[in-house]
């Protein structure tokens, strides 16, 4: 089969039917001073709704729950990362995961869209009873023409039960739902050979027809900002998941506002996109253990 360019592969993505955006937290933040970006939340349930406004099923996967827990209790970023044991990561996820989804819900009314919550951990794709309640609850919502709002169960998952990056939970979804497009949206702009913080030479990859061990390998644990917790590594996990379950994924920057998702869908060469490669045998529960 002939590999399509990157130009004409672009312009297809405007026919995917099931699409899965996730949000970092840093997306969801003001840089310089860590509070929620009111402006960029509401542009986000604009873009999504217009979305199922086409006839398209929409799922998100936003992070900031522990963010906006931490903002809404005080707590400082830097003593949170460095002097924070679990419970009280645990208690700021609670807090703001409440917060996060009342935020949502007044934007996505706004535009007369329906949201709901799903939280979910390792253990719910592990566990095939509630793998098969997971995929049955995404699709009744999506048959009922609601947006899940989906994030990991940070108040319960520890350790063993931790998917512990929403990078790959959005491709465990993906996969669940079997989407055609997963869009990772974060404080980076997409796949570069090297660290280009570090290495100046480094390029900037705009399109993976085919995910090898040499694109794998191009994957840094950093993250650019102090919000989030997936790096490049992380994301490219998740394209493995993505791309062998069947679905497209496009790696790109939300910096300059949640618009991309528009500019992504109409065929414009933003960020990096990988494209779907599905395995015949792919089994989700073969991808799973190694993915904090
Ligand atoms: N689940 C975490 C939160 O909502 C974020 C994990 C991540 O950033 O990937 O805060």
């Amino acid at each position: 089969m002939k590999i399509p360019q990157n130009t004409e592969y672009r312009v297809q993505l405007a026919s995917r039917q099931r699409i899965v955006v996730k949000v970092g937290s840093s997306s969801l933040l003001h840089e310089q001073t860590q509070r929620l970006d009111y402006h960029k939340i509401d542009t986000l349930a604009r873009e999504l709704t217009d979305l199922k406004n086409q006839g398209k099923d929409v799922i998100l996967v936003s992070s900031g729950a522990a963010a906006a827990g931490r903002e809404a209790l005080g707590i400082n970023l830097d003593v949170y990362h460095q002097e924070s044991p679990m419970n009280i990561k645990q208690a700021c996820a609670a807090v703001g995961q409440a917060r996060l989804i009342m935020i949502y819900q007044k934007f996505f009314e706004d535009y007369n869209q329906l949201a709901a919550q799903v939280l979910m951990s390792r253990a719910t794709v592990s566990n095939e009873q509630s793998f098969r309640n997971l995929q049955n609850t995404f699709e009744e919502l999506l048959h009922l023409q609601v947006i899940p709002i989906v994030n990991e169960n940070d108040s319960v998952a520890t350790a063993e039960f931790s998917v512990g990056d929403n990078d790959n939970l959005s491709a465990m979804v993906a996969a669940a739902v079997h989407a055609d497009l997963l869009i990772l949206l974060s404080d980076v702009e997409g796949l570069y050979s090297d660290d280009p913080r570090v290495n100046s030479n480094a390029s900037f990859i705009e399109y993976v027809p085919e995910l090898s061990h040499e694109y794998e390998s191009m994957g840094r644990e950093t993250t650019g900002s102090g919000a989030g917790t997936g790096g490049m590594s992380t994301k490219l996990h998740a394209a493995r998941i993505a791309v062998d379950s069947g679905c497209d994924m496009v790696i790109a920057g939300s910096r300059n506002g949640m618009h991309v998702i528009h500019r992504i869908m109409c065929g414009e060469n933003i960020g990096t996109l990988f494209r779907a490669d599905k395995k015949a045998d792919f089994r989700l529960s073969d991808y799973t253990a190694g993915a904090d």
